[in-house]
């Protein structure tokens, strides 16, 4: 057993708080022992704690875009070495049918997986005052050591801040990979996107990467817009000002943007954005609302349009995210300026700022 520090959510709706949890340390063949540098804090992290989302139960430590340094290996490991700097992103089981034919981020397994609460062999591995605390994506990143599967962790260069790097493991692969590996939109094309945190700006950065001619950010927070504008949106709209948002793209297109993306999960913007696109239009689901008021016959049969729904943006992390730092490296990618940083101590502030849109993408650093 190590002690630790963690946050953790004690239950349902309550703040977080700092404590000291035993992690069990004995490793599996195929897992690591990370030391956690910094989590990025996600939609999913505060929707859990909130709502208690999933089925597990509290307490929990919660956190899933987890980066640090390999600290132990498992004794099957081949892939990483002690000292290599890591992401850790979705699990998945890697034998169902999915897994084998290459779509990892659609694992048969993966809601027991990442919100079943145990570990991938069924154990847990916090535990305070002899009291068993749920994990969260196979990684429970809120704390300063995590254990993970070889699946799941991603070796990343060192030229990079490290820090940085946690949200490429979830919210920005989401986003960009929405764009990079299901819309795949043409040179010039057109691009409405609904919603503006981190998902929807790293669909607006992998977009202008991607030279889509006109990229139409959608949002009710003009503190976000105006961001949304610096990352490559060409045009902005506060949809609390405007009546009909439909109608106003349509107008602005003529006929419509050739692609749409819904990445926050607020009731009517999956119609907005459906009815935003032209014929054969692709709309892209990742948060949406729990239900839509649509006409299969005017919304999707006659235009002829498609929606997708989006897990993970169909990524495959080990391979996407070296390709993201690539393109942050040189440039094309820049979502570090959606970070700000947050002590762990301060994660309650963390939450509230993702809530209010004050920070698009809080990333917490661990006490060391
Ligand atoms: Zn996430
Ligand atoms: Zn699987």
């Amino acid at each position: 057993m190590m002690k630790m520090t963690a946050a953790v959510a004690p239950a349902k709706g309550e703040r977080l708080e700092i404590d000291t949890v035993d992690l069990d340390d004995n490793l599996h063949g195929d897992q690591l022992l990370v030391k956690i540098v910094a989590v990025g804090v996600c939609g999913a992290d505060i929707m859990r704690a909130k709502n208690g989302m999933g089925r597990s139960e509290f307490p929990i430590i919660l956190g899933h875009e987890g980066a640090g340094i390999v600290e132990r290996i498992g004794d099957d490991v081949r892939e990483f070495e002690v000292g290599d700097h890591v992401t850790i992103s979705y699990a998945s089981c890697g034998h169902c049918r999915q897994c084998l034919a290459g779509r990892p981020y659609a694992c048969e397994h993966s809601d027991e997986l990442n919100f079943g609460g145990t570990e991938y062999y069924g154990d847990h591995r916090f535990s305070m005052d002899g009291q068993p605390i749920t994990s969260f994506f196979q990684q429970s990143s809120f704390v300063t050591y995590a254990k993970v599967q070889e699946r799941n962790a991603v070796k990343v260069t060192k030229d990079v801040d490290l820090s940085l790097l946690g949200p490429l493991g979830c919210g920005l692969q989401t986003g960009a990979g929405t764009v990079m590996h299901i819309l795949k939109p043409e040179v010039g094309s057109t691009l409405a996107v609904f919603g503006t945190g981190t998902v929807g700006d790293a669909a607006i950065m992998a977009a202008k990467a991607m030279n889509v001619g006109r990229i139409i950010a959608v949002d009710i927070f003009d503190t976000r817009l105006t961001e949304a504008k610096a990352l490559g949106a060409t045009d902005i709209i506060n949809s609390k000002e405007a009546d009909d948002v439909p109608a106003l793209i349509q107008a602005m297109t003529n006929g419509g943007v050739d692609y749409a993306i819904v990445s926050a999960p607020a009731n009517g913007l999956p119609e907005q954005a459906i009815r935003s696109t032209g014929i054969l239009g692709h709309i892209a689901i990742i948060g949406g609302a729990a239900h839509a008021d649509l006409s299969m016959m005017n919304d999707i049969l006659v235009p002829a349009r498609q929606v997708t729904g989006v897990l993970q943006g169909f990524s495959l992390p080990k391979l996407f995210t070296p390709q993201l730092i690539q393109l942050y490296q040189q440039g094309d990618f820049p979502f570090d300026k959606l970070v700000k940083f947050y002590e762990l101590k301060d994660v309650n502030q963390a939450f509230e700022d993702l809530l209010n849109g004050t920070t698009v993408k809080p990333i917490l650093r661990m006490p060391q």
